[in-house]
């Protein structure tokens, strides 16, 4: 049998299921890798071994008594260990956004979409490192250090959810739990090798994520292929009254086993996002998946995206914008760290000043200078409106294809300190991923081959609201004709001999 923590969700759930194996046995095998990578990785701020434990006992209760009683009901994710991206609420627990103006912070509530998979009887091992306030493209930002990629860890495992992807391709945990606002869940999958979905906007609960930007903000989940990233999207979905921009849209009758037919699918290649720049590697890995579903009998036809270029100057007016007052809360008064001060003002200054780390700042004045007076029509007004026009080039691209195939990131996983001097090459990173945040509409990135360093490239397709569904059974056709996703890093090396 394979080792344990190789397992993907649905063979660990079925040997649950069947009582071959025990959600501690799994729980502990997870803990175990942990304890001996995470010297060289660093995908966790927190750890919470004690509640994994605590829920594995929980887990393996159920799954106990529902083998004896048929009619107890037996959810698919019931035992299996996951990973929690740091700005995702869970009660009781320290949630710190990778910010250390959150270091104290306790969570007083437990996220929707976490409260979900807890129903359905997850075990959580940790919350993950994350660029702070999951701004950035690479953990860098993190107030907690940065986090390694697995594949090598002079580079970065991509951001802001790089904890989830570093431990998912450790094989901490089959799932990790991200976040989304320009590329937070794509970039650092198609970095580490893995499969990952950003929602459309709406489609999972926004209630306990730590807001960044509340237009642009999803929750998703990152995984080792299409079919757990299935499981984990069908935990998480569906309408909550806690959130008002959550969706009633119904999910439908979702179901990755049922063959899928790739003959006649539509498949729009986006000129504006095949162009100079781009590693020539990535280029080539991305024609020959398109070409392999060409072969299955897709139809592939150019589209045009004519707004692309200015989806990366509207993301960074509207995304720093929303952060500007998304994150005046944090003043000291009721979260987290507070500076002792004699007065209210200079105690603000402090905390803030002290809290919050420098791309942070950054994007605070960036956001205030674009929201103030005066100014609010020719920055943030005219991005709005800009804005629209790059979802109307979507609604007319999805009017003669199903689905859009494109890179993910203009390169695979960089050195660590590349852009850190250059904010601008950072954004750079996310030209590809956030015109579907802007556009509200859904991202499935996956690997699809590897650069000449071994490190993997990924591929995005992106598809209409609601098209999740579409997009997760495209990738699982293409991972049954491919190996990719199946690849897995020299993890022996980095075996710490403490
Ligand atoms: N890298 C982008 C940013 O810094 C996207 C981050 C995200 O999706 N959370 O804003």
């Amino acid at each position: 049998m394979k080792e344990l923590t190789d397992l993907t969700t649905r063979e660990a759930s079925s040997l649950l299921q069947r009582g071959v194996i025990s959600s501690m046995e799994l729980t502990k095998a997870s803990l175990e890798i942990i304890e001996r990578l995470e010297p060289s990785i660093h995908a966790f701020i927190t750890l919470t071994t004690e509640l994994a434990l605590k829920q594995a006992r929980a887990a393996d209760l159920r799954l106990k008594q529902a083998r004896q009683d048929k009619s107890i009901p037996l959810p698919p994710l019931l035992g299996i260990p996951i990973v929690v991206k740091d700005v995702l609420c869970l009660k009781g627990i320290r949630c710190t956004a990778g910010s250390r103006i959150l270091d104290n912070f306790t969570a007083p509530y437990t996220a929707s979409a976490v409260q979900q998979l807890l129903d359905a009887g997850v075990v959580i091992l940790g919350k993950t490192n994350t660029d702070e306030f999951a701004m950035g493209s690479s953990t860098e930002n993190s107030g907690f250090g940065a986090t390694k990629n697995p594949w090598d860890i002079n580079r970065v495992p991509g951001g802001s959810s790089g904890g989830s992807a570093a431990a998912v391709c450790a094989r901490y945990a089959s799932l990790g739990l991200g976040s989304d606002t320009g590329g937070s869940i794509r970039q650092p999958a198609s970095f580490c090798g893995l499969t990952g979905l950003k929602v459309t906007y709406g489609r999972i609960s926004r209630y306990g994520l730590i807001a960044y930007g509340s237009s642009l903000d999803t929750v998703g989940a990152l995984a080792r292929n299409a079919d757990d990233l299935f499981l984990a999207f069908k935990g998480m979905a569906g309408y909550d009254p806690m959130d008002a921009t959550s969706s009633a849209e119904p999910l439908g009758d979702l179901n990755l086993n049922e063959q899928i037919d790739i003959k006649g699918l539509r498949i729009g290649i986006p000129k504006e996002y095949f162009i100079a720049g781009v590693q020539a590697e990535v280029n080539q890995a991305v024609r020959a998946a398109i070409t392999l579903l060409e072969s299955q009998g897709a139809v592939v036809n150019e589209v045009s995206l004519p707004h692309t270029a200015e989806a990366l100057p509207v993301y960074y007016l509207i995304a720093p914008a929303e952060a500007s007052a998304n994150l005046a809360r944090f003043d000291g008064v009721r979260f987290g760290l507070r500076a002792t001060q004699t007065s209210m003002i200079e105690m603000y200054k402090q905390t803030r000043g002290h809290g919050f780390g420098s791309e942070v700042k950054r994007r605070i004045m960036l956001g205030t200078y674009a929201l103030s007076a005066g100014y609010y029509d020719a920055y943030y007004g005219q991005a709005q409106k800009v804005r629209t026009l790059i979802k109307r080039d979507f609604d007319a691209a999805f009017q003669a294809v199903d689905v859009i195939a494109a890179p993910v990131a203009p390169s695979t996983a960089f050195l660590f300190g590349e852009h850190t001097n250059d904010p601008l090459a950072m954004y750079l990173e996310d030209v590809f991923t956030l015109p579907a945040n802007l556009a509200g509409i859904p991202g499935l990135a996956f690997p699809t081959g590897f650069d000449q360093n071994n490190l993997p490239i990924g591929m995005q397709l992106m598809g209409a609201p609601y098209s999740e569904g579409l997009l997760l059974k495209t990738c699982h056709a293409y991972q049954q004709m491919t190996e990719h996703h199946l690849k897995k890093p020299a993890l022996s090396t980095l075996l710490s001999t403490r």
